[in-house]
């Protein structure tokens, strides 16, 4: 169930950015005699348990697409937790045998920079969440709400700083059994950027990459002008954007409670980011936190990270790390920004010019 819902998000969200972006590029009517840029092509497939599409603005060939999907498809055999003779799957069997599993170098780099994050958001981010994920369903048919007794027996075995890697040998082991490495936070991200690579090696330099909803820019259109990324307004089921942001070789990731939820039986919402510290989906005023810098991989990465910590101390994370912002929508659709956003480092604006945008404010302590 949880699953439908969330590829009829991504299915919306992509209908959205067509006609976003059909709305956005009026051909010009004007009488140049030069010829006008090929028509962008898209293609779409389903893979990492979402719906994947590529839009080439130029370079537009078979081979780029299908090499874009192979790299897709190869993040996805390595890595996911749903395919038994994964990568993952194989360290998490593993998991309290004494084993280390040696693994792929892709596979070895998003678990050490999945490490590497939980460290900078103090264990708000945690690739070992795979046990709570199962506990609670979350992605598959039949999500439900755990006991109290079953989440206090869990969260023993949510801890990054368990996790031994062997850099010489790229292997990674789980010392508890039952651990469980679940790189759902991380891999889409990853997975975009190597098809940003896949791309450029394919003459690719004008193109639209996005995973699900992880999106990511690929040069200007082929005209010179910025990409126009909305982000969408939690609030609103329509695709409603808060504001456009305008970028060039960017990725724009956003982590919030209404992408993927099932509702109980008790007729409340359960959503798929959970908080390691209570092991209970994370209860924040915020709906959705979004990341702006070049590399989709960190992007995905710290927009989890972020809605776990919450605004003001992801904020503070933010500000830390270079090339790096953050914007925060609260339940009265304020969007908070941190300051290369609100200085327009990174361009943006709303369509209809009424728009504010809120520093995050400084924590009291
Ligand atoms: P989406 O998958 O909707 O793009 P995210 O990138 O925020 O959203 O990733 C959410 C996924 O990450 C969950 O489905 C789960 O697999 C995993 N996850 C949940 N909570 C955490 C957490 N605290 N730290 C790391 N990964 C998490
Ligand atoms: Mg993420």
């Amino acid at each position: 169930m949880m699953e439908t819902k969330s590829i009829k998000k991504s299915l919306f969200l992509i209908f959205f950015l067509i006609i976003f972006f059909s709305s956005c590029s009026s051909p010009s009517q004007s009488g140049s005699k030069e010829a006008p840029p090929a028509e962008p092509e898209s293609q779409s497939q389903l893979m990492l348990g979402t719906s994947c599409r590529i839009t080439l603005y130029d370079g537009i060939t078979q081979s780029a697409f299908d090499k874009a999907f192979a790299a897709i498809a190869t993040v996805e055999e390595h890595m996911s937790v749903n395919i038994p003779e994964s990568e993952v799957s194989q360290i998490n069997t593993k998991a309290g045998t004494g084993q280390a599993h040696s693994v792929s170098q892709q596979t070895f780099e998003v678990v050490q920079e999945a490490l590497h994050i939980a460290a900078l958001s103090d264990g708000a981010f945690d690739p070992t969440i795979g046990p709570l994920v199962s506990l609670w369903g979350i992605g598959s048919d039949d999500p439900k709400i755990p006991t109290e007794q079953q989440i206090a027996e869990t969260l023993p075995l949510i801890d990054y700083q368990q996790v031994e890697i062997q850099e010489s040998q790229t292997s990674i082991s789980l010392p508890r059994s039952q651990m469980k490495l679940d790189l759902g936070g991380i891999a889409k991200g990853y997975a975009a950027d190597e098809v940003r690579t896949k791309l450029a090696e394919e003459g690719v330099t004008s193109a639209l990459i996005n995973l699900g909803g992880n999106v990511l820019t690929m040069g200007t259109k082929p005209d010179g002008s910025l990409w126009k990324i909305g982000i969408q307004d939690p609030a609103s089921e329509r695709g409603d954007h808060v504001i456009i942001l305008e970028l060039e070789d960017m990725s724009v990731v956003t982590s919030g409670p209404y992408e993927r939820y099932f509702t109980g039986p008790d007729g409340k919402r359960y959503h798929h980011i959970l908080d390691p510290e209570d092991g209970y989906p994370v209860r924040r005023d915020i709906t959705s936190a979004t990341i702006v810098t070049a590399s989709s991989f960190l992007a995905d990465a710290l927009s989890t990270a972020i809605y776990v910590m919450g605004m003001e101390s992801g904020a503070r994370l933010v500000e830390t790390l270079e090339g790096v912002e953050a914007l925060f929508i609260d339940a009265d659709s304020t969007i908070y920004v941190t300051s290369g956003l609100e200085d327009q480092t990174i361009p943006n604006r709303l369509s209809n010019d009424s728009y504010s945008l809120t520093p995050v404010p400084e924590k009291a302590n």
